[in-house]
């Protein structure tokens, strides 16, 4: 048994065999094969050496052909490591004598020479991993086994999942996955949640530990994976499993009562959605609306631009399905971590800081229009809102509102239906737009705080990045302070402002959240029953002295503790030990 410790992105637990995905997407079999089929497989193994070979000497004699000799003998030398007699017989003793599948042998010692070379600091352990690379190519015959065309339940294990990778993986079989890289802020994570499969990511390397069809247990509430897990582990956990059914059971009750504090005040809880086949399970969990609609993922997996029509009935499925709910579309956030955006953006040094979302848009008003005509189009259907992200100055908000103004008359001028009197807000994400907003209210109908990006900007911490994931923290005393200040600004100019960053989906922060003066929460579907058991259990008069409290602390710890302690005294069930 062996236990690794990640960032828990997607909460549950999920118990099964692996499925191995390595680094560069290929899928690692089995660790072990029968005995009658080792000769079988040296032969194979035996084969793919022939094969690597022959492809390494045809590249080195075309290199040298057109760059000369001493490029050409980059290949002599990985040539040279192929052919290395002890590293051969060690493979294939590994096949021989411990029934290793040739993938598996490969890897291993591959891996471990690689190891040594970093160990030492040689440039050459890139060559190593290159070698494996080349050698699994030819045994696996194939890239990166379909994610999304799976026969059997399986637990994903792969070094990195990309959002649009996590968003097709087939819901059905697939209970779980960990990923050796990533952090909470990541889309991938939010994905992940929106889909509710249990997932740790950011556990560091461990994937050279694992075999295909190991067993594996991932606890997506404290992530932590725990690998070939002894009895006693899989009893306690299935035990857990069995808590969590019937915790969901109890909170299901509550669907179709309000989530009003036990003084009366009254709380809107909305749901967040990447696909528009969320919007149900929004409805189904008792969300009064939804407060995030991240448009942005229409354009995942999709090899062309999506049309206006593609558009529009998208959002008119989310705005029908909804009922007379409002819908808040954001308009596009391409680019960053989420999705590539098809050659719209070069390759930037610090993808979150760059062309991205609204400046994105007002860059290419033809794309911006396209969506805008189309969010107007639903908004004939039912509540439809609009939400710019990432406004940073009042001009990009006026240059937005601009072209929204410009596409309502051109849908005026062409007798299309569409609500003129229609919502338009921001998100509030940038610390610029925390020190400006008095200026920003007047000119938006509703804010919506996007603590996401908020953290990483105010405490200079990219949100995808596990090295520096123990310094993103959404109770850091500096960006309470701003949440708290954009609240008070918004009050004060009676503009209604929402939280949808995942933080409002985070059990341990919800009454200071309603202390600090917030009606209204955007969360992902699934944290919507919890959230609104809180709401139910207590007074607001509470969350303010608790929001005071944990405002008078100096360090994101404490208060994580202190909101923990008091989570536990008015919900001890939703508080996992
Ligand atoms: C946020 O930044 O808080 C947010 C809700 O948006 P996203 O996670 O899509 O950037
Ligand atoms: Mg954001």
């Amino acid at each position: 048994m062996q236990i690794l410790q990640g960032i828990a992105v997607s909460p549950g637990v999920a118990i099964g065999e692996t499925m191995v995905i390595d680094n560069e997407g290929f899928r690692i079999p089995r660790r072990f094969v029968t005995r009658d089929a080792v000769e079988d497989e040296l032969e194979r193994f035996e084969r793919a050496v022939e094969a690597v070979a022959a492809e390494m000497e045809r590249s080195r004699d075309s290199i040298t052909q057109k760059l000369g000799a001493q490029i050409g003998a980059i290949f002599s030398a990985h040539l040279q490591m192929l052919r290395d007699d002890r590293l051969q017989v060690e493979i294939a003793e590994m096949i021989r004598e411990r029934h290793y599948s040739p993938e598996y042998a490969v890897s291993r010692v591959l891996r471990s020479y690689a190891k040594v070379f970093e160990e030492l600091n040689m440039h050459n352990a890139h060559d190593i991993i290159d070698l494996e690379k080349s050698l699994l190519r030819n045994l696996l015959g194939r890239r990166r086994e379909e994610l999304s065309h799976l026969a059997s339940p399986v637990i994903v294990l792969a070094h990195n999942l990309t959002p649009s990778e996590t968003a097709h993986l087939d819901r059905r079989f697939v209970m779980g996955f960990v990923t050796e890289v990533g952090a909470a802020g990541g889309h991938t994570a939010i994905v992940a949640k929106g889909l509710e499969i249990p997932a740790v990511v950011g556990t560091g390397r461990f994937l050279t530990d694992v075999s295909g069809g190991d067993l594996v247990i991932v606890d997506g509430d404290q992530g932590r994976v725990i690998l070939q897990p002894d009895e006693e582990t899989i009893a306690r956990y299935r035990h857990e499993v069995e808590e969590h059914r019937s915790l969901a059971a109890r909170l299901d009750e509550l669907r179709d009562l309000p989530a009003k504090t036990a003084d009366g005040a009254s709380v809107q809880l909305w749901g967040n959605i990447e696909f528009p086949h969320e919007a149900t399970a929004c409805v189904d969990r008792g969300a009064d609306g939804i407060g995030l609609y991240r448009t942005e993922f229409l354009y995942l997996g999709e090899d062309e631009e999506p049309t206006e029509q593609h558009h529009f009935d998208a959002y008119s499925e989310v705005v029908k399905v909804m009922k007379g709910r409002p819908v808040v579309f954001r308009t596009l956030d391409l680019g960053a971590d989420k999705i590539d955006t098809g050659g719209l953006v070069d390759e930037e040094k610090n993808p979150f800081l760059g062309l991205r979302s609204i400046r994105l848009s007002l860059r290419n008003p033809p794309l911006f229009r396209t969506q805008l005509r189309a969010m107007l189009r639903a908004s004939s259907v039912g509540d439809v809102r609009i939400m710019f992200p990432m406004i940073t100055t009042l001009q990009e908000l006026r240059q937005a509102k601009m072209i929204l103004a410009d596409v309502m008359e051109d849908l005026d001028e062409a007798g299309v239906p569409f609500n003129r009197e229609l919502p338009v807000g921001m998100m509030v994400e940038v610390p610029a737009a925390v020190t400006m907003l008095d200026h920003f209210v007047k000119e938006v109908d509703f804010i919506s705080i996007g603590t996401n990006d908020l953290i990483q900007f105010a405490l200079a911490v990219d949100r995808s990045n596990p090295d520096v994931a123990h310094l993103y923290h959404h109770t850091d005393p500096a960006v309470l302070r701003m949440i708290a200040a954009a609240i008070d600004v918004a009050r004060e100019a009676e503009v209604p402002v929402s939280l949808c960053g995942q933080m409002s989906g985070n059990a341990s922060c919800t009454m200071l959240l309603l202390g600090l003066g917030l009606h209204t929460l955007s969360a992902p579907s699934s944290a919507v029953p919890e959230i609104k058991k809180i709401c139910r259990s207590v007074t607001l008069d509470h969350c303010k002295s608790v929001a005071q409290r944990a405002m008078s602390m100096d360090n994101a710890r404490e208060i994580d503790k202190y909101l923990q302690e008091e989570l536990k005294r008015v919900a001890p069930e939703l508080v996992v030990s």
